[in-house]
C-alpha cells in the first residue's frame, strides 16, 4: 500500500494529520497516525500556541472495515498556554474531524452511533 493511498484514505478526515502506516492483522487494522498542524488553541481562553510540552498517543476506536475492528493510534501534542493569566497551563490539541475532548472513538464513529442511536429511538432499526 503506498502512503498516496494511505493519505487519500484517512486526510478526507481531518487536513493536520499525517498517516504513518498501517498493521493489518486477522481481527484488526491499525493506523499509525500523528498531528501535524503547527500551532493550537487553548479550549479555555483561545490563544493560540505554538510551544509544545509533549506528546502522546490517544487510541480511539474507528469504523469497522469489513469484519475488522479499525483503531486509530494517534499521536497528539500537549501545548503549553501562552496567556498568563489562564487558569489552564497546558492543553491537549484537537485533530478536526478526527477527536474531540475526552473522546475514546473517532468523530465519524460518534455520529454513526449517535445517528443509530436516534434512529433506534424513533423505532427505525
Ligand atoms: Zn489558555
Amino acid at each position: 500500500m503506498t502512503d498516496d493511498l494511505l493519505q487519500d484514505l484517512w486526510l478526507h478526515r481531518s487536513a493536520d494529520v499525517a498517516v504513518n502506516t498501517l498493521t493489518i492483522r486477522a481481527d484488526r487494522v491499525t493506523v499509525h497516525a500523528a498531528t501535524t498542524g503547527g500551532e493550537a488553541g487553548c479550549p479555555s481562553c483561545g490563544t493560540v500556541s505554538t510551544r509544545v510540552h509533549s506528546s502522546y498517543v490517544r487510541r480511539l476506536d474507528d469504523s469497522a472495515a469489513g469484519r475488522r475492528r479499525v483503531v486509530v493510534e494517534l499521536r497528539v501534542r500537549r501545548f503549553r498556554c501562552r496567556e498568563q493569566a489562564c487558569p489552564r497551563a497546558t492543553f491537549v490539541e484537537q485533530a478536526a474531524g478526527l477527536t474531540f475532548r475526552h473522546g475514546r472513538r473517532s468523530q465519524g464513529l460518534q455520529t454513526a452511533l449517535q445517528q443509530l442511536a436516534r434512529m433506534a429511538s424513533r423505532g427505525v432499526v
